[in-house]
């Protein structure tokens, strides 16, 4: 069988086309053994031969995030987190780093509570500001550039290629948290990307009941080795029935995504309009600072994350979300249900999220009565 010319849709959708040789089974067998037999002279001709280092349940989800992003090898972790640590671990002391400063708050958290005392130069930098990003970066010193985008949870557009091109001119990495982008929307590798990131418990599972993470690297080089070393010492793997799930979830990748982006689009157009939305932040609006990059580098939608930010402030923006009923107050994204959170009460004091700004992860339900709902949550909680 050759899966060549197919479409990135069937890929997924069939999961690269395997069928279990011995069974003919379409759906993979669920690997839960921990330690793999050595063959009598003392070889490993399987190529396993300890959970931790690698496992057979990793494989086909790992050989297909590999071709949806179109790079070398992929590798699943434990959490997204377990992931961007990773990389940031496999650096040096003394290193620095140039970090989007806007991005999942739990990455930043971790880079000032363990990675700067760890010995890591850290430093935050508007990255849809080119000339500050070039400002910041230090040749020589600066090995890596981690950036979002769109970025949680204002949504910030990274011009993925000329970032990639300013860190290549020095030697540096470029490393993308795509997770609300996903492969449907994006390739960051074919643009110059070095290292792509995913929280899989988002999309790629979408059906909130996993935790797991991903890289995609664009080469097997040195740093890549260092990351698979990572995994392995430190045991931040999946479990078999994890990576079952992630690859089941991932079938459906291409329509849920699009569907939702499509609800994400209407939503976005038709709250502007509403008389208790101040703002609405989404890089599919033609007046949405970044769009026109976002329109460059992403294809077929622009994700299906979007915030609003609600007359009242804080007060309006958390009585709005306490009258929602279709969509569900929960932290998180990229599940079948549709998802409303305050972020600033997540990320605590930390937080560099306006207070009055309520984050929505578009699910599957149709668009209207997303919209009827929350229209009538935003009513009730500024008449209350
Ligand atoms: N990146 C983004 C954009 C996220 O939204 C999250 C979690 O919310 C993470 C990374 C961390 O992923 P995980 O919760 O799987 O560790």
């Amino acid at each position: 069988m050759t899966t060549a010319n197919w479409r990135p849709e069937s890929l997924a959708a069939q999961a690269l086309g395997w069928i279990d040789a011995k069974t003919g089974a379409v759906s993979p067998p669920i690997h839960m053994s921990s330690t793999f037999l050595r063959d009598p002279d003392n070889q490993y001709r399987t190529g396993h031969i300890y959970i931790r280092d690698d496992n057979p349940a990793f494989e086909q989800v790992e050989a297909l995030l590999t071709k949806l992003e179109g790079g070398a090898s992929a590798l699943v972790f434990a959490s997204g987190m377990a992931a961007v640590t990773s990389v940031f671990l496999a650096h040096k002391p003394g290193d620095h780093v140039l970090v989007a400063e806007h991005v999942y708050y739990g990455v930043r958290k971790w880079l000032n509570g363990f990675a700067k005392p760890w010995g890591l130069a850290v430093d935050y930098v508007d990255m849809s500001n080119l000339d500050a990003v070039k400002r910041a970066f230090r040749p020589g010193q600066t090995k890596l550039i981690w950036t979002e985008t769109p970025a949680n949870p204002v949504w910030t557009i990274t011009d993925l290629a000329a970032i990639a091109s300013i860190a290549h001119a020095s030697g540096a990495k470029v490393a993308v948290d795509s997770t609300v982008a996903t492969p449907v929307f994006c390739k960051p590798i074919a643009l110059g990307v070095d290292i792509v990131m995913h929280s899989a418990t988002k999309f790629l599972n979408g059906h909130s009941d996993i935790c797991a993470g991903a890289l995609i690297t664009r080469q097997e080089d040195e740093m890549w080795e260092r990351l698979w070393t990572i995994r392995t010492q430190l045991g931040s793997i999946i479990g078999s029935m994890e990576a079952w799930l992630l690859l089941r979830g991932m079938r459906s990748l291409f329509p849920r995504v699009q569907w939702a982006a499509r609800s994400a689009q209407q939503l976005a157009e038709k709250l502007q309009a509403h008389p208790f939305v101040a703002s609405v932040l989404y890089p599919g609006l033609a007046d949405f600072p970044g769009h026109a990059i976002a329109a460059r580098q992403m294809t077929g939608g622009f994700g299906a994350m979007l915030s609003i930010r609600v007359k009242g402030g804080e007060t309006g923006a958390i009585r709005s979300a306490a009258h929602v009923n279709l969509w569900k107050r929960a932290t998180s994204l990229g599940g079948t249900e549709s998802l409303i959170e305050h972020r600033a009460s997540i990320e605590g004091d930390a937080s560099t999220t306006p207070k009055d700004l309520l984050r929505l992860s578009v699910g599957l339900e149709d668009a209207a009565d997303l919209y009827d709902d929350l229209a009538a949550a935003l009513d009730t909680g500024h008449r209350n």
